[in-house]
């Protein structure tokens, strides 16, 4: 059994394909959507998504969040007494998914389409690969995420050719693709973005004004005030979405312990002024944008439709950029939050040669450039650091490409082949990919020609190859940061350290999650209301002590209910415009 997963920045999603199409799967909770959050209880099992969630408000040091952005860097969080990276955090997340996929499917799932961010980089490609084998699955393909979102538009299916623009705004990154539907096919001409740019940059900049009119600095505040600021960005993620419905929120600004006391101080944020603080960060699409365009040769005139993918494209302000930048209005029919994990779907069924799917071709992009450092001569002295591209950006893939270089002086016995990516003429500015030494090779003068072959395949995974032209002596060098780690013992034993963490049990989900709900809700809570829910919460307690089946069922329900008048602020469901438009 194959699912499809976007692992996001915010959110993850899995779907599957059934015979009526791609479909959401939802998780114990019943959520299609499953918070990236991952916590460590204070009994030390992990949980995932919502309950993690609730549980980082009050345990912030306990939590981490938007780890995807950490990919393919050595960054590690200590979270209670384990030391994670970005690659096991992400590795949770994707377990749990799993879990919730055989729980619903009553079936092994072994089989994945993982999506990436377009502007991911090999490393953080390899680094998601590496998350999916943690996880226990077997990852077919890393698919962009424009590219699962075209595909779940049924772009390919249509009867004409046509330019359609992928405008992906998610939580943490922001990607745009041109996608060219032509004689059925379906081909990314180009892709450009930017990994820094994305919902939460819109939250923290709301955060940051109300600290400022509060006399704080944002990143002073997060040290030393860091309930506060985590409650704070709550908030204000509570009245971004507000204003993506109506004219102004009321963001309720809790005190340095990070309590909401009653009646204490709120602020009135209009969305004018929120669209005016926030401009700078919208101006920053608009050069990633022209650069997709440019690079497929392309005007803004020849683009026939615009698709909206990702939660932040809910806002007015950008509908409203895009709109003007193309001279017409952008797609929303489908929901920006499901339409990748449904594309991954659909092409995990490709894959597994699902009989519907024959017909649809799918050509993919190198999204960077692609070579290896050489050195020029000037006046008899050998400058070393420049770039030799060896595949250019927005190539389609697979594509295997190859270039010539040369020794440099007279008996020179070995090479050393340094590979980078990036736009930039000086390898020091580019991304230094790995190395390797290429030697035996035969004496004579300077000059002696080595051949490189790049071949980049589907999954973004570079293999380069390097062919001494004299002696035929090739030598072969695949690039993976993780490479040393690759072996099937070593994958096997890092699977037994991250099982070592145990997930809460799935079928404890909802307690776990009702319980980090209330203890949430009741700090925040006036006081009469309080009480009532102390009184709720105890005799909730009382019946998991006692292990009391029907009595936790029925205690849980009445306090879920409680709860639910609050809402937990994060539901979009009287903003499902976007799918209603
Ligand atoms: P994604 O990574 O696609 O799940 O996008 C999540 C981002 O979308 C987060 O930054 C959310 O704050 C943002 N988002 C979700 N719903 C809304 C909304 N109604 N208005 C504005 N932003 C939203």
């Amino acid at each position: 059994m194959s699912i499809g997963i976007d692992l996001g920045t915010t959110n993850s999603l899995c779907a599957h394909l059934t015979a009526e199409g791609a479909r959401l799967i939802p998780n114990a909770l019943g959520d299609v959507l499953t918070p990236s959050v991952v916590g460590i209880d204070l009994d030390g099992t992990v949980l995932v998504g919502r309950a993690a969630r609730e549980f980082q408000v009050l345990h912030p040091e306990r939590c981490a969040s938007t780890f995807k952005r950490q990919m393919g860097s050595d960054w590690k969080i200590k979270l209670a007494d384990r030391e994670l990276d970005a690659v096991e955090l992400s590795s949770l997340v994707l377990r749990s998914l799993k879990a919730d996929a055989e729980a619903h499917l009553k079936d092994n799932v072994l089989d994945a389409v993982i999506t990436v961010p377009a502007y991911f980089n090999e490393l953080q490609r390899q680094a998601t690969m590496r998350a999916g084998k943690l996880a226990g699955l077997n990852v077919k393909r890393i698919l962009n995420e424009p590219t699962a979102a075209a595909i779940a538009y049924g772009v390919h299916e249509s009867d004409e050719d046509k330019v359609v623009v992928i405008y992906d705004l998610g939580g943490g990154t922001f990607d745009v693709s041109v996608v060219e539907r032509f004689e059925g096919t379906l081909e990314i001409r180009a892709s450009a973005g930017e990994i820094f740019l994305g919902g939460e940059d819109f939250t923290s900049t709301l955060a940051a004004r109300i600290l400022e009119s509060q006399g704080m600095v944002f990143e002073h505040a997060e040290l030393e005030h860091p309930l506060l600021v985590s409650r704070l960005c709550r908030e204000c993620e509570l009245a971004k979405r507000q204003l993506s419905r109506g004219e102004d929120a009321v963001v309720r600004i809790p005190a340095l312990t990070g309590d909401l006391p009653d009646g204490g101080p709120t602020t009135t944020i209009r969305r004018e002024d929120f669209e005016k603080w926030t401009d700078h960060i919208l101006t920053r699409t608009d050069s990633p944008l022209r650069r997709a365009l440019g690079d497929a040769k392309l005007k803004r005139e020849d683009v026939n439709e615009i698709i909206l993918v990702g939660g932040a494209t809910r806002m007015r302000a950008v509908r409203e950029r895009v709109a003007r930048y193309f001279g017409k209005e952008p797609k929303c029919t489908l929901n920006p939050d499901e339409v990748v994990a449904l594309g991954a779907a659909i092409q995990g069924g490709l894959i597994s040669d699902h009989s519907s799917l024959q017909d649809l071709v799918i050509t993919d992009i190198a999204p960077f450039t692609l070579g290896v450092e050489i050195s020029h001569e000037f006046g008899g002295n050998c400058r070393p650091g420049y770039f030799l591209p060896i595949i250019n950006r927005n190539t389609t893939i697979p594509v295997s490409r190859i270039n010539r270089v040369a020794t440099i002086y007279p008996n020179q016995p070995e090479m050393l082949i340094k590979l980078y990516q990036g736009e930039n003429r000086r390898v020091e500015e580019n991304l230094y990919l790995g190395e390797f030494l290429v030697r035996g090779i035969p004496r004579g003068p300077a000059g002696q020609v080595v051949v490189i072959r790049f071949t980049y395949d589907l999954n973004g995974v570079l293999e380069v190859e390097a062919t001494v032209v004299e002696s035929r002596l090739k030598v072969r060098h695949v690039v993976t940061r993780y490479a040393k780690s690759l072996s099937e013992a070593e994958i096997a034993r890092a699977v037994d350290e991250m099982q070592s963490l145990k997930l809460h049990a799935r079928d404890e989900t909802t307690n776990r999650f009702v319980l980090r709900w209330a203890e949430r809700l009741y700090r925040e809570l006036p006081l009469r209301e309080r009480d009532l829910l102390e009184q709720l919460i105890f005799l909730f307690e009382e019946a998991m002590e006692l292990k009391d089946v029907a009595a936790i069922e029925s205690n849980r329900d009445i306090l879920h209910a409680f709860l639910s008048q609050y809402g937990d602020g994060y539901e979009n469901r009287d903003n499902q415009d976007a799918a209603d438009e």
